[in-house]
Formats: structure tokens, sequence, C-alpha cells
């Protein structure tokens, strides 16, 4: 079907009704042609060829505009640069330094996976990598960049993970267009990151939506729940607090609260393992980019000279500090990747410890179903981690407190904020089908705007 005719086109081509893989096209009259994010789709884990090839000319693409580094959003740009893409790509400065660590991460994954199963397809290598960094041009937060004589881009601050930004186009036509797409936006009060802040007089919005079925149950801060959880796990209990936390974001919130618990004295001295490579750079990151950080992030750096350093903390950087935190049976506290517990490092802390009792797992975030943080909280016992079978004798909870995206009242507030007072349409992505169903009819109820839910590939004329 055709769309009407309009100064512009929108195709949603990826997070169309699941989370994984944004990827949304402008195309313009004039032949220009806009890409949002470039994330890799793993949703369907079993198809080799996912994410192979385009569903568009990488060549006729003029610019990507990225929303943020992790990676079901930024992973395929090498494959696209690989694929013919020559123009440039444009985000923040933190977006562009994470960049470098989760390609260099994916690369390595990609070639485990190969090894795993043969007959994989290599999506992209190091080349593609040097390639596509050597075509990013950084942008600052609320400054206009002219892309061409017609269209405008701006960034804006999404207080989702450090640099994460939405994304404003302007368009003078006859009239001014303004069209906006979330990324993915933080959680209000999130510890480090700053509050989404809305995109003021949109015509369109593109909205992430991952927990638009959701509430936060959050009814304390994050420094009294980790307090809560630690006194108890490690103090009552004198066993050992494993935490899996997504290295880049969650596990710099969790060792910041520490460090704020271990300062004011309300937690006695117990040691931190962090045991996350990735997490170790993303947390250097998150010191070189101080002045991205919220207020409180600021102020804390300002008076101690350091965002993570505490007496309590110890980086697991090689093999022997590796040995060091194996034979530590004090109680302790251990963060490690990855946060729903599919792979890295926490599957042998996992292993290692699922089955002691005096064990407490503390799940900071939501889990998809299907992954080893959902059957652990599903109560499925025994459980099979790396291939062995482990019965269930640790205490396995799980947290809202550190939560990256906003819930459904969060989303309304922030898409209240940004709808211009005449034509404005809604598209809601990135989301669980069901949920996103669900949180349409309550965005119609609630604001009485059009919303539309994009299947993958489908058109609109704007
Ligand atoms: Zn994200």
């Amino acid at each position: 079907m055709r769309p009407e005719k309009g100064i512009m086109k929108y195709t949603c081509w990826g997070a169309a009704r699941q989370v994984t893989g944004s990827m949304h096209l402008l195309e313009f009259e004039n032949g220009y042609k806009i890409l949002m994010d470039c994330g890799l789709d793993y949703e369907k884990n079993d198809d080799p060829d996912l994410n192979l090839n385009f569903p568009f000319e990488p060549n006729e693409i003029d610019v990507v505009i990225l929303s943020h580094a992790h990676i079901d959003h930024s992973g395929n740009i090498p494959n696209l640069v690989k694929q013919g893409f020559e123009g440039h790509i444009f985000c923040t400065e933190p977006t562009a330094y994470l960049l470098d660590k989760l390609w260099a991460d994916s690369v390595n994954i990609q070639n485990l996976d190969r090894k795993k199963r043969n007959g994989m397809p290599k999506l992209y290598g190091f080349a593609e990598i040097k390639k596509a960094q050597d075509r990013i041009i950084t942008l600052p937060f609320y400054k206009k960049f002219e892309l061409s004589p017609e269209i405008s881009v701006e960034l804006y601050e999404a207080g989702h993970i450090i640099g994460a930004a939405s994304i404003v186009l302007e368009i003078k036509d006859k009239k001014t267009t303004r069209i906006g797409f979330t990324g993915d936006l933080g959680n209000y009060g999130s510890k480090l990151i700053v509050d989404p802040k809305p995109m003021e007089n949109l015509d369109y919005l593109i909205c992430e939506a991952t927990y638009g079925n959701r509430s936060h149950k959050v009814q304390i801060s994050p420094l009294e729940e980790l307090k809560s959880q630690v006194i108890q796990a490690c103090v009552n209990k004198a066993g050992r607090l494993i935490i899996p936390a997504f290295s880049v974001g969650r596990t710099q919130a969790i060792l910041f609260t520490l460090k704020q618990l271990f300062e004011s004295g309300e937690v006695p001295s117990i040691r931190v393992f962090a045991d996350s490579p990735l997490a170790l750079a993303s947390t250097n990151i998150h010191n070189k980019f101080r002045s991205y950080l919220n207020e409180e992030a600021k102020m804390s750096a300002a008076e101690t000279g350091e965002l993570f350093d505490f007496k309590e903390l110890h980086l697991v950087q090689d093999e022997s500090d590796a040995q060091d935190m194996e034979l530590y049976h004090d109680s302790c506290i251990i963060v490690s990747s990855a946060g729903m517990l599919e792979g890295g490092r926490i599957q042998q802390h996992l292993q290692d410890h699922v089955s002691n009792p005096l064990c407490t797992v503390l799940i900071a975030g939501f889990c998809t179903p299907g992954t080893l943080g959902a059957k652990l909280l599903d109560g499925i016992n025994p459980i099979r981690i790396k291939n062995q079978d482990r019965y269930v004798y640790a205490k396995v909870l799980q947290t809202d407190v550190f939560s990256a995206h906003p819930d459904k009242d969060g989303l309304l507030r922030y898409i209240e904020s940004c709808k211009s007072d005449s034509n404005f349409k809604l598209f809601i992505v990135h989301g669980e089908e069901s949920g996103m169903e669900a949180f349409s009819e309550l965005v119609k109820d609630k604001l009485n705007i059009p919303v539309e839910v994009p299947r993958k590939g489908q058109t609109f004329s704007l």
C-alpha cells in the first residue's frame, strides 16, 4: 500500500513490536535519507542471517543519527559501513567513546558465536569498526546542527545512560515540522544520570515503550533499597550478595550508591568486587564525562575527587584479581555482568554459588522471558547454567530501583510534554507486543491523541 503524499516518509525497520534492532528510516521528497539508530536485532536468535542484510540500499543513506551506544541501537552500524554507507554518523561524545568498547565487544561475541555455531555469517570485524569510527561527528546537547538548508537536528538528554540522546529533526517546508525520536528514555530520579528532557512542540513522536505495561513498584530510594539488601545478605546472613548488572550504566549506578553507603557509615565496611571488563571501561568513561552526569554525581565528584573510588572496591582486572576473589570467603558484594544473566562472568558466579543458602542474588532490573535471569526469578529448580544443572538454595530477589527506563506513568508524563497543540501523532516502538497494544490504548484514553504501533517495514507518510 503506497503511503499518501507528504513531505517525507517514515519506515520502522526495527524495534517494531519488539525491543531490539532499533532502526528508523526517514525519506524526504528530494531523496535525502536519514537513518535513526542501526541496532542489532537479537530477538530471534535461531536465524543466522538476521542482521546480515538491510531492507534498503546502505549507500543511499545520507546520514545516521545515533541515540545511544547500546548495541541494540548501534551494533549494526559497522555492517552498514561495510555494505556501502558513506555518510556521517552523528552522536554525543560519551556515546562515541562507549561505541569503541561496545563494538569491539560485539565482534568478540560474534566470533564466539561463530565458533559455537558453524556457518554463522560474520557481520563485521575491526577494520569496519575503524571505518565507522572515522565517520563519527559528535554533537553537544541542545545545539541545532544543519544537515541541509531545510533539515536540522538537535539532541536532547534522554537520561537513559551517559550521553544518551533523544533526536529532534526540524524540517522547513511550507511550514515547519518537528519529528522526535526518544531513543531509550531513562527513569526519573536515577542515580548518576539526568532525568529525561521532553522534546517540546513536536508534530510526530517515535517513542520507546519498553515498560509501557509496567508500573515501577519503587517506594524507596536506591540508597535505602541497597542498604537494606546489603544488611540482610551480608550482615544478618553473613553471606555474599551477587548483583548481576549491565556493564554500561547500571553497574556504575550500583557502585556509586555503594560508595555513598560506605561513606555515610550506614553499612559496615564490606568488600565489593566489580567483575566485568566492559564495566571497568565504562566506569572510566563515566569519570571522563562527569559533566554529562546529574547534579548529585557532579557534587560528589567535586567533593571527593572520584566517582567510584572507595576503599572497599576491588576491580577484577586480571587473573590474579580473579583468584583473590575466588579465595575470599568472608561476606562480600559481587557486581558482575550480564544483567539478564545471559553470558558474561556472572554465569560463573552463579554456577559456584547458586546452591549456597548463604548467598543472595539480587537481580537489578527486568529480565526478558527465556533468559537465565527470568528462569531464576520464575523459581525453576534445578536450573541449567553453562550446561550443568544446579539446585537453587540461594535467595533470589529483584529490585526496580536501578531501572533505566520509565514506567507507564513516566512515559505518559513525557509524551504529554512533547506534543504540539495541533497535529500530533505518536508512534510506539521498542517494547513487547502485548504491552505496546495495552499502552497504545492507555495513551488514546488518557491523552486523546492518534497512536500507531508500526509493524516492521510499515511506512507512514508524514
Ligand atoms: Zn538502551
